[in-house]
């Protein structure tokens, strides 16, 4: 496996990153919403990260990567509503407690983490691949990021291999017929648009290749 050392500091730049990309893009994601949801996705994730960038402040120095990324899940489950800040929240308990209470995430701890985190949104979504969901964005990305790391590709190479494989996962849902979510009631009309919480994830993996490398 590639050797990897992340610390907490390296996981704030990801999540200050994610969120400033949110705050940019959060019409365009609302738009997509608009489609075939409630229009409200953009809006839902802005208020989350908003609420988040302000308690920066009150963040804790000392605290351990596990405890960081529960901390932002126990956030964004209070602040961002929807079904996604069930998901979003699921995501960072989830690779919280894969972490643990390590110091340094290594490659092994990294793959956990994430695998976690797409278990977790198949369990709490009840939701597999071809959905038209944020997990059509995620489970590959997940697999190319592991595939990567268990190849020995460097970290930068493995961040970039997922980041594209959550960009390819966004656009698959164009031409998906959304199953789960507020956007299956449409049936057939949702399909011909990227599904937004797809969408938001691409950004997520974006961030992380950006940041984490
Ligand atoms: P809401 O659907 O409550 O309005 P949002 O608009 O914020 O919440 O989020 C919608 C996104 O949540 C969808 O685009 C989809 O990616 C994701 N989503 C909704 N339901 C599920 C589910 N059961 N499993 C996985 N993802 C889901
Ligand atoms: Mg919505």
């Amino acid at each position: 496996m590639t050797n990897v050392n992340l610390t907490r500091s390296d996981l704030e730049r990801w999540i200050l990153d994610f969120a400033s990309r949110i705050m940019d893009e959060h019409l365009v994601l609302s738009d997509l919403d608009a489609a075939s949801g409630d229009a409200d996705h953009g809006s839902n994730m802005e208020r989350g990260m908003s609420s988040l960038l302000k308690s920066v402040p009150d963040w804790d120095e000392a605290a351990a990567p596990g405890e960081f990324l529960k901390d932002v899940g126990l956030h964004i489950v209070s602040s961002v509503g929807g079904s996604s800040g069930a998901l979003y929240g699921t995501i960072f308990l989830r690779m919280a407690r894969a972490v643990g209470d390590a110091s340094l995430i290594s490659a092994g701890l990294l793959s956990d983490a994430f695998e976690a985190a797409v278990q977790g949104v198949a369990e709490r979504g009840r939701v597999k691949q071809g959905d038209k969901t944020m997990f059509d964005a995620l489970a590959p990305s997940v697999q190319a990021l592991n595939g990567g790391l268990g190849e020995k590709k460097s970290l930068a190479e493995a961040l970039a291999l997922a980041a594209a494989a959550a960009e390819a996962g966004r656009d698959a849902t164009f031409d998906m017929v959304a199953r789960k979510g507020k956007s299956s009631y449409a049936r057939e009309n949702s399909r011909g648009f990227i599904d937004p919480g797809a969408a938001s994830v691409a950004m997520l993996i974006r961030s992380a290749a950006r940041t984490l490398a």
